[in-house]
């Protein structure tokens, strides 16, 4: 079979679960995942005979997409501000929010100077270690309750080259007096049960849902627990930053007392949601 046939057989297998721009979408990252071939090399190269393991994988992976398993854990990682992250259904695919949190902290981080930070409930590490990556004089920690997701953090500190120190615990019961930091940083499970109807099949029956719940009676959960960790382990002067819940900005917002925290921020993120907030350790 050629390579154009090959495109041809994804988009009448897919047709009518997924738009034709989807569909070519997938054809591509697969394409660049099992034959190293960029698009323009795709077009170049469409006469060329496929292997039968080549066809294999895209069977294969026609079968996954049909139950709407997300593209990234088919091909086993995803981009995340400029770097390659490995994941899989252990870990949460990270989001284009998140880089947005990401960014708001390097605005505020004087990159030359020593700097300490938490990445609570690291997942795939994202946060930890685009952070690390950006900052080379920051010693960087990364905690998560997840011994799977914590396996596959490790493997994107190393695949990236950075050094960061995994920390394997649940923040609702994590006592640690030693480590005092500059910045703690999280974006913990915020998505109530009840918004479980407006998800996609692509979220809800593939992503960890420990990553990504919370009860209904209890969304702030691990806001009050973090909030309540920044006491002991934020320095003064240091700053809390949390992806946010776009429904619960002002619940959130209140969780920080006054007697402990300064300055509380909300921003929205491109769509205009209100997605982060930081404020400052007093
Ligand atoms: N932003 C993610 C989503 O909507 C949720 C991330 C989280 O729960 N921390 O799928």
């Amino acid at each position: 079979m050629q390579l154009k046939s090959l495109h041809v057989f994804l988009k009448n297998g897919l047709i009518g679960y997924y738009s034709k721009d989807e569909i070519d979408a997938f054809f591509y990252r697969l394409c660049d995942a099992h034959l190293k071939l960029k698009r323009i090399d795709v077009s170049l190269k469409s006469d060329t005979v496929v292997s039968p393991q080549t066809f294999e994988y895209f069977e294969e992976s026609l079968q996954r997409l049909l139950k709407y398993e997300p593209i990234q854990y088919i091909i086993g990682s995803t981009s995340f501000c400029g770097l390659d992250f490995i994941v899989d259904e252990k870990v949460l695919i990270p989001r284009p929010e998140t880089e947005e949190l990401i960014g708001w902290i390097l605005e505020q981080i004087d990159s030359s100077k020593p700097i300490k930070i938490l990445d609570i409930g690291t997942g795939s590490g994202c946060i930890a270690i685009c952070l690390a990556k950006k900052l080379p004089n920051a010693e960087v920690y990364a905690m998560d309750v997840s011994s799977g997701a914590l396996s596959i953090a490790k493997l994107n500190a190393k695949a990236n080259q950075v050094e960061v120190t995994f920390i394997e615990a649940s923040v609702l019961d994590w006592k640690n007096q030693d480590l005092v930091v500059d910045v703690i940083v999280s974006n913990p499970p915020y998505v109530r049960e009840s918004e479980k109807e407006m998800m996609s099949p692509n979220v809800l029956d593939h992503e960890p849902h420990l990553a990504l719940f919370v009860e209904n009676n209890n969304p702030l959960l691990f806001y009050k627990a973090i909030i309540d960790i920044c006491k002991i382990n934020l320095k003064k002067d240091g700053f809390i930053y949390f992806e946010i819940n776009e429904y619960l900005a002002e619940d959130t917002k209140s969780l920080f007392s006054l007697d402990a925290f300064g300055t509380v921020q909300l921003k929205t993120d491109i769509f205009s949601k209100n997605r982060m907030i930081r404020a400052k350790r007093c």
